[in-house]
């Protein structure tokens, strides 16, 4: 910290001093802790972002006629003082034989004025401009030097660093670090040279410090070797850690659920329609599963429309014949609401009970369905995430199924899967048996990151829509033909179509996103005065949702004028026009998702995007695709081109950066070599899959266990 750092010749400060109301500062090992940093191999493996090439000196005359771009001089201060104009600053001259330079500081320690005494000799780091007080740096970084103290031979790491944590600090840390540590290397010689890898203890240390001659771009582009074999070893980890994962869990037991009797028969024989091939098939595969007693961890991908539910209501009824209770949790009260008014309607004839739990239900019903899950008078519960809640307690809860997993955060997921069955005292062996889990999801994931992210888990595939659907068209409209919309919807109305009207999403405010939405509503109501307009946001009470929802459902609102609540899950099959206003501010999947709304019934669907130009290039390329292609699997493919895998999957789904250094868009290659050392080195060689688990994850492992 400035405010009390002695004044030695290494020190280097850029910061801002704190507010003077600032607690007194953690611990350093605290902040590194935070940082995940809690032994020296950890501290090893904590890599630079960049470089400072700081091995070079320039004089003020030669770096002033550089353009916007760092230099490092040095000088003598020749004057340094306090001035009020515009503002309090610490105004500081350096001058060297060719030139003279201002270092402005606009917050300062007192302490820092003293330091930098006339006749200091300093070495000043930044990019200079030519400013109010001639050739001036702002808050540049610089360090006290005697004459002649040599530069660095090396470049300067710059290292991902918590708050108060000084880079000083950091180097000095991982410096102590590799001194200390015990470098052999996981791989034995022979794997290592077939795979043609550098070593592990060079490639760390060059990335720390790496000499001046080194290909700088494949430092920084992350292809140099020796990043290479840090990535190797961090998917070899990644690989190692999920394979043993999914041998734990073959390794706990859950209830086998083989019976297909009398209510799986009468579910299917009531269904209004024929399973297609592929939804047969990935029945199948769950059926498989569920007649082992480990529990199965399968996730069933189908694009938007393709009939998820009735698989998942199937896989419901073979838990229930079994003599299991079965749960459907949904990400939102529309989509659960929904998919509860479905099976409801297929399963109590079949005199199957079904309860429904939501947070906003009334206390009476929320009373009343807890004494039904946990008397088992409930055989199938449908709900939102308030299934987690402690209060929640099953009979004998046999199958977990997760619609949209991917909005949930793997810790939700956990949670319902954990939850105990009261008849199961703890002591009790079979309290330790935990439910199979089906996951459903309509973002389909690339093989690169299913195998990497996901390798624990089974995957079906739907790849088939149901027979009779239309291809959805889809139009992109600039906003200034917004009457020739309004007079499409209208016409769509009077053939006895409906429509959806998707308002403009406004992430920065959630009220002036419900504003717009009220907008428009009252807009197209004057614009079609013929038509009944319906309206449906996220801030309705879930029952005036319900209301407005089940208008739609049966004809009696022609238009639905709605936020993305809708995006999820929805399914009223007469729907076939969507538009979709400033369409440019969606993300691909959204708008994937959004247009599954239409196209489920057997009229041609037309989706209309709206955009505000003009178009970014990523906003363009965005409504190209969606113009070029409805297939889900496509769409996810050029999303991910588009965005990169940490942001596809979001934050809740890569966990807590799970991969630091590979790239999956880039690595693809590295993955599968990674998985195969991994399958070698579990079957020959398990202490090196200790040693190497234990290097690169330390505590992490659990994370990945789930
Ligand atoms: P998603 O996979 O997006 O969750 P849904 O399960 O909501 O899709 O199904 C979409 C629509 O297709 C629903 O109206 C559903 O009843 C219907 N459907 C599902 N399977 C079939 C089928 N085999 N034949 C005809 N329609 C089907
Ligand atoms: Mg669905």
């Amino acid at each position: 910290m400035p405010a009390t750092a002695k004044k030695t010749t290494s020190k280097t400060t850029s910061k801002a001093p704190p507010k003077k109301d600032a607690k007194a500062a953690a611990k350093p090992e605290n902040k590194l802790a935070k940082l995940g940093l809690h032994n020296d191999m950890d501290l090893a493996l904590h890599l630079p972002l960049r470089y400072e090439d700081e091995t070079t000196l320039m004089t003020i005359a030669e770096a002033s006629m550089r353009g916007l771009q760092t230099v490092q001089v040095e000088g003598v201060v020749t004057k340094c003082d306090v001035q009020f104009r515009p503002r309090r600053q610490l105004i500081v001259t350096v001058g060297d034989d060719t030139a003279q330079l201002t270092m402005r500081f606009l917050n300062f320690y007192g302490s820092q004025q003293r330091q930098l005494a006339e006749g200091t000799r300093v070495r000043v780091r930044g990019e200079l401009r030519h400013g109010f007080f001639g050739a001036e740096m702002v808050h540049p970084q610089y360090k006290v030097v005697n004459e002649g103290a040599p530069l660095p031979d090396v470049l300067t790491p710059v290292y991902p660093a918590g708050e108060g944590l000084s880079q000083a600090y950091l180097r000095k840390a991982i410096a102590g670090a590799i001194n200390r540590l015990d470098w052999s290397d996981t791989l034995p010689e022979s794997m290592r040279e077939t795979l043609k890898l550098a070593p592990f203890e060079a490639s760390v240390r060059l990335l720390h410090n790496p000499p001046p001659d080194v290909d700088e771009h494949a430092l920084i582009e992350r292809s140099h070797p020796a990043w290479i074999r840090m990535k190797f070893d961090e998917l070899l980890a990644q690989q190692l850690s999920l394979k043993r994962a999914q041998a734990a869990r073959r390794a706990k037991t859950s209830r086998a659920l083989p019976v297909t009797g009398r209510i799986t028969e009468e579910l299917t024989r009531v269904l209004p329609f024929k399973l297609t091939g592929a939804q047969q098939r990935v029945l199948e595969e769950i059926r498989a599963d569920l007649r082992q007693s480990f529990p199965m961890q399968r996730l069933l991908q189908g694009d938007v429309g393709s009939g998820k539910t009735v698989v998942a209501a199937l896989a419901a009824a073979q838990a229930i014949d079994s003599g299991f209770q079965a749960v459907l949790m949904a990400p939102t009260e529309i989509l659960a609401e929904q998919h509860f008014r479905k099976i409801a309607a297929w399963m109590e004839p079949l005199d199957v009970g079904v309860a429904w739990l939501s947070g906003s239900q009334k206390k009476k019903e929320k009373t009343e369905a807890l004494a039904h899950i946990e008397s088992g008078a409930a055989r199938l519960v449908v709900g939102t995430h308030a299934l987690i809640q402690d209060t929640v307690q099953f009979e004998n809860l046999g199958l977990v199924i997760v619609d949209e997993q991917h909005r949930f955060g793997v810790g939700q997921r956990l949670a319902l899967r954990n939850k105990s069955n009261k008849s199961f005292s703890p002591a009790d062996a079979e309290a330790a048996t935990v439910p199979h889990q089906l996951m459903m999801s309509a973002t389909p994931i690339p093989r690169t990151l299913a195998m990497t992210y996901y390798a624990d888990l089974e995957v079906s595939v739907i790849d088939e829509l149901p027979p009779g659907r239309s291809p959805i068209v889809t139009r992109v409209i600039d906003q200034n033909r917004r009457d020739e919309v309004v007079e499409r919807v209208h016409a769509a109305a009077l053939e006895g179509k409906q429509i959806y009207w998707v308002c403009p999403l406004i992430e920065e405010s959630e009220a002036l996103e419900l504003q717009t939405a009220t907008d428009t509503h009252a807009a197209l109501s004057a614009a079609l005065p013929g038509l009944s307009i319906g309206l449906v946001h996220g801030r309705m009470k879930p029952v005036e949702k319900q209301i407005v929802m089940e208008g739609f459902s049966r004809g009696a609102i022609h238009v639905l004028v709605a936020t993305t609540v809708i995006e999820v899950g929805v399914d009223v099959p007469n729907a076939s026009l969507m538009v979709i206003e400033h369409a440019e501010r969606f993300g691909l999947s959204q708008l994937h998702q959004l247009r599954g709304r239409v196209g489920r019934g057997s009229a041609a669907s037309v989706c209309l995007l709206m955009f505000q130009g003009p178009l970014g290039g990523t906003a363009k390329e965005r409504l190209a695709t969606m113009r070029e292609t409805t297939d889900g699997f496509e769409i996810a493919r050029r999303d991910l081109d588009i965005r990169g895998p940490g942001e596809f999957l979001g934050a809740r789904q890569s966990g807590d950066a799970m991969l630091r250094f590979a790239d999956l868009g880039t690595d693809q290659w590295l993955v599968e070599k990674a998985r195969d050392t991994a399958q070698a080195l579990l079957e020959h060689a398990p202490d090196i899959v200790d040693r190497h688990l234990a290097r690169w994850l330390g505590g992490r492992e659990d994370f990945l266990k789930v």
